[in-house]
C-alpha cells in the first residue's frame, strides 16, 4: 500500500533550481518536498562551469543585452549568501575563485573597441597588472592582456550539499512519476511507493522536464537542448586560471575553470566556443586533439605532456527559443496548479526562485501544512565528472 505525503509545494528536480527554491520555501514557512530522480545536482549543476556570471561574457559585442543586464545583479546576491548576509545562508559552500578573467593572449581584437567604450561594462571590469595576474598565466612569454571580472566561481557540489541541508533534507529520491489528478487547487501525483498531495508542484527537472511535462498531459512549455562538448584535463603542472580566452569573435574562443580530483590534483574543466557546435561535432579524440592544440596556442608554456584527458557530453535544457538563443532571464510558466521552468544558468537560481515566490504571493498561497515526513530513501550528493572519468 501507498504512504501518503502532504505538502504545500513539492518541488520536482533536485538541480541548482529546485534546491534554491525548495531553501526559500522552507524559510518562508511552507511544508515543501523535493524529489529527484538521480542523484542532487546530477544534471547540469555539477557539470557547470560554478561562474556566477554578471553579464560580462555576453555583453563582449559591446551591447548590454537583456541577459547582461538581468544577470549583473547576480554574483552580489551569491557573495550575500556566502558571507551569511543573504536570503539563504551558503556559509561553508567552497569558493574557487573570488574572481572570474578575461583575457587575449595578444592584443585585444578591434572589434573587441566598443565592448570597452561602455561606461556599464567598464565598471564590470578591472585591468590586471601583471603581478596581479592568474597564477596560470604569470610567465615571462604572456604578452596579452588581463581583466578581471566582478563574477565568483563556486565549487558546485558543496553548494548542492548546503542547499539540501537547508531544506532539512526534506528529500524524497524516488524513481518513478505520475500524475494521479491535478485541478487549480490541488495536484496528487505517486512517485514510488508514495502519494503525495499538494497546493503547488514546481517542475525544475533539468532535461527531464521534457518527460514530466508529458505525464502530466501538458504540450507546453517545449523545451530545447544545447548540446556542449566539454574538455577535461588532469596534471599536476596545472596552475589555477579561471578565465574566458578571448579569440578574434564575441565569444570566449575557451572558459577555463579549475577544480580538484578527489585525489588533490587540479583539472582543466574546458569550454567556450571550443565546446560549442563544431566541437559537439567532433569525436572525443578529435576534440581532445583540438583542445591540445587550442591550449599550446594560448597557454604555451604550461607542460600538459603527461597530463590525462578527457571529454563530457552534456546538454543544457532551455525553453525553446527562436535559433537556439540563450534566454535572458530564469523562465517560468504555469499551468493552473503545475509550474515549469529552467534557470537557463547556474547564477539565476534565485531569479528563479523569486519568479515563483512572486507568483505564490499572488495567487494568496498560503502555508497549510504542518505534517512529518514518514521515513523516506533520500538521494545522494553527485559525483563531478572528473572524479567519474580520472583514475
Ligand atoms: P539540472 O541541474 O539539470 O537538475 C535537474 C535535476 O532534475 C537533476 O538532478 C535530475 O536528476 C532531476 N530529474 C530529472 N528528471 C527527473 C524526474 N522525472 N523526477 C525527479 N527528478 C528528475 N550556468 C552558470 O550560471 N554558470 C556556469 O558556469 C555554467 N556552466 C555550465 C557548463 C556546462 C557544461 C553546462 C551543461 C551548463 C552550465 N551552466 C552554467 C548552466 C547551468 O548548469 C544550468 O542552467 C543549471 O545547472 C540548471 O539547473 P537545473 O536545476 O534547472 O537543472
Amino acid at each position: 500500500m501507498s504512504q501518503k505525503i502532504v505538502a504545500d509545494i513539492v518541488v520536482v528536480g533536485g538541480g541548482v533550481a529546485g534546491l534554491w527554491l525548495t531553501a526559500r520555501l522552507h524559510q518562508a514557512g511552507y511544508t515543501t518536498l523535493l524529489i529527484e530522480n538521480n542523484t542532487l545536482g546530477g544534471g547540469q549543476t555539477v557539470k557547470s562551469q560554478g561562474i556566477i556570471h554578471g553579464g560580462t561574457k555576453y555583453a563582449l559585442n559591446g551591447v548590454l543585452t537583456g541577459a547582461s543586464e538581468a544577470i549583473s545583479g547576480m554574483p552580489k546576491r551569491w557573495r550575500d549568501c556566502l558571507e551569511g548576509n543573504g536570503e539563504l545562508d551558503l556559509t561553508g559552500a567552497k569558493v574557487l575563485s573570488a574572481h572570474h578573467y578575461l583575457w587575449s593572449p595578444g592584443d585585444l581584437a578591434g572589434n573587441l573597441m566598443s565592448f570597452f567604450a561602455s561606461k556599464a561594462i567598464r565598471a564590470r571590469v578591472k585591468q590586471v597588472k601583471k603581478e596581479q595576474l592568474p597564477q596560470a598565466l604569470q610567465n615571462e612569454h604572456f604578452k596579452g592582456k588581463a581583466y578581471q571580472l566582478n563574477e565568483l566561481v563556486f565549487d558546485i557540489p558543496s553548494v548542492v550539499a548546503r542547499l539540501a541541508a537547508l531544506s532539512e533534507n526534506r528529500i524524497l529520491q524516488a524513481s518513478s512519476f505520475s500524475l494521479v489528478s491535478a485541478t487549480e487547487n490541488k495536484v496528487i501525483i505517486r512517485a514510488d511507493d508514495f502519494e503525495i498531495e499538494t497546493q503547488r508542484m514546481v517542475l525544475s527537472a533539468g532535461e527531464g522536464n521534457e518527460s514530466l511535462i508529458q505525464s502530466c498531459n501538458l504540450s507546453q512549455p517545449v523545451m530545447q537542448r544545447r548540446p556542449l562538448h566539454m574538455v577535461m584535463v588532469k596534471s599536476p603542472n596545472i596552475k589555477p586560471l579561471y578565465a574566458h580566452c578571448l579569440g578574434a569573435g564575441v565569444k570566449p574562443r575557451v572558459t577555463i575553470t579549475t577544480h580538484y580530483h578527489q585525489d588533490g590534483t587540479p583539472v582543466w574543466y574546458v569550454g567556450g566556443d571550443l565546446a560549442e557546435a563544431s566541437g559537439v561535432a567532433r569525436s572525443p579524440d578529435e576534440q581532445i586533439a583540438f583542445a591540445k592544440k587550442e591550449l599550446a596556442k594560448v597557454i604555451p608554456w604550461i607542460d600538459l605532456t603527461d597530463a590525462q584527458w578527457a571529454t563530457l557530453r552534456v546538454n543544457r535544457a532551455e525553453p525553446a527559443q527562436n535559433n537556439l538563443m540563450r534566454p535572458d532571464t530564469a523562465f517560468m510558466t504555469q499551468h493552473n496548479a503545475i509550474t515549469i521552468g529552467w534557470p537557463t544558468k547556474l547564477a539565476l537560481a534565485p531569479d528563479f526562485a523569486d519568479q515563483f515566490i512572486t507568483y505564490l504571493k499572488k495567487e494568496g498561497i498560503q502555508p497549510l501544512y504542518n505534517t512529518p515526513l514518514p521515513g523516506i530513501p533520500r538521494p545522494f550528493v553527485a559525483t563531478t565528472p572528473w572524479d567519474e572519468v580520472f583514475v
